[in-house]
């Protein structure tokens, strides 16, 4: 299937945004750009008991999947690569909303969710993966550091969840207060929140004066469109 032949998001039973409706994306292009701006997703999975767990992740789009990676020794990872379905979510906080009164009072954000199952990646598109994952969370270091060697790979669970069905869900406006709260005599607004990276700082054992290198400058983080 192409990315235009897929469900549109939000358009399955269980995507279909229920509550605050009106926060609803269907775009899928509108999806992917969300989750090409993230770093961490947040993975469920259950363990032997059926105790659920969410566990942080660093991945990467690859087109109509994302991908991840964990270790084989994990028993949560082993849920996921043994086909336990999963939820996956990822978040950008762009701002916090102050209301007149505290139940109004919100966020700005943009979330996508995805459910689904993972498949487990080997050989040359288990390599792949793990260049696209390593190029989105450190752009331009690939080329540069030493690969993963047999051992590590071996050590290394690579997965992918497809990105069929999933809803995206996105809060941009100002506060939305009662009429009759909006005279009280206070401040109202939205206080934006951005991200951005801070002065690099040399590992202790650096072996010379390497510079900085350039690739590693020019990351920025990218405001809201
Ligand atoms: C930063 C942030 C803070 C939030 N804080 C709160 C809070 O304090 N209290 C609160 O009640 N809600 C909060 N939300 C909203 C929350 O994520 C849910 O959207 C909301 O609770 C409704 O859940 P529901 O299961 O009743 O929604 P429903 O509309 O019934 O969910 C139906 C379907 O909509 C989709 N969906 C629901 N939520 C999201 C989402 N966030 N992103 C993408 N798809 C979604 C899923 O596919 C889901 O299966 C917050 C969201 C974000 C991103």
């Amino acid at each position: 299937m192409t990315a235009s032949e897929l469900p549109a998001p939000g358009s399955t039973d269980r995507t279909i945004v229920r509550r605050l409706a009106e926060k609803t994306v269907n775009d899928r292009a509108a999806g992917y750009s969300i989750l090409d701006a993230g770093f961490v997703a947040h993975v469920s999975v259950a363990d032997e008991s059926g105790q659920p767990y969410v566990v942080p992740v660093g991945y990467a789009r690859d087109g109509d999947r994302v991908l991840f990676h964990g270790s084989t020794g994990s028993r949560l990872f082993r849920g996921l690569a043994d086909g336990q379905a999963t939820c996956l979510t990822v978040t950008l906080l762009d701002g916090m909303v102050l209301a007149r009164s505290t139940f109004e009072s919100s966020m700005q954000y943009r979330g996508v969710m995805v459910l689904g199952t993972c498949s487990v990646l080997e050989g040359a598109d288990k390599d792949s993966a793990l260049e696209i994952i390593t190029e989105h969370l450190l752009p331009g270091r690939w080329a540069e550091a030493r690969h993963p060697n047999t051992k590590e790979l071996a050590a290394t669970l690579v997965l992918a969840l497809s990105l069929d069905e999933m809803s995206i869900k996105v809060a941009n406006g100002p506060p939305d207060d009662e009429d009759d709260d909006v005279p009280r005599p206070i401040w109202a607004g939205v206080v934006p929140l951005r991200e951005s990276f801070g002065d690099p700082e040399d590992a202790p054992d650096l072996v010379a004066p390497y510079p900085v290198p350039d690739y590693v400058t020019a990351w920025r983080r990218p405001d809201p469109a």
